[in-house]
């Protein structure tokens, strides 16, 4: 059985995101969706929040199952049973820091190869920050977020907006 790990932030997850899910499950037997608890971002939502929106959006899809870790990503996969790491590839920016990361990856788990997906161009300039910053705004989120978190989504951003805690 192929496994592929999906690593990211996902702070939330947006529809190049889901896009990658959809696309890595069709091609390997069973995707793990890792939310990575990575220190030097600091997350608008907290791990389960986010856990739980994938969740939501992957719902459709049988064999993606997610998951969070606080654990180095060549170790995660080693206990998954995985060989492979996917990645997105949006235009320009992502490129330089996923090749480094490969590499290391690589160096760290010798087993460990990471495959590159690239965006569709519909999502090419999507990033979790762009919808952030528009969610403070009246806009429409149809083309960035899968609807079944925009709701969620908004009522979240308004809480933080009006000085409320993190969960
Ligand atoms: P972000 O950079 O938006 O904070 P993440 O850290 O959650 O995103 O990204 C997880 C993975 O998804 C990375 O491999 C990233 O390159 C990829 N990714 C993010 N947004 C997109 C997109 N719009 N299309 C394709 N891949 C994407």
């Amino acid at each position: 059985m192929k496994i592929a790990i999906y690593p990211g932030s996902f702070d939330p997850v947006t529809s190049g995101h889901l896009n990658i899910i959809r696309r890595a499950a069709n091609i390997f037997d069973r995707l793990i969706v890792c939310v990575m608890i990575n220190a030097g971002k600091n997350p608008m939502f907290s791990q389960e929040e986010r856990v739980d929106m994938i969740r939501k959006v992957t719902a459709d899809i049988p064999n993606v199952e997610v998951d969070s870790s606080n654990e180095l990503l060549a170790d995660y996969a080693r206990r998954k049973g995985s060989c492979v790491i996917i990645k997105g590839l949006r235009a320009g920016s992502d490129f330089e820091n996923e090749f480094q990361m490969a590499l290391i990856n690589h160096k760290i788990n010798p087993n460990l190869d990471t495959m590159f997906l690239t965006s569709e161009h519909q999502y090419m300039y999507l990033s979790s920050s762009t919808v952030k910053e528009l969610g403070a705004y009246d806009v429409d989120l149809s083309d960035f977020l899968p609807e079944q978190i925009i709701d969620d989504f908004k009522k979240r951003v308004s809480t933080i907006h009006q000085g409320g805690n993190r969960k």
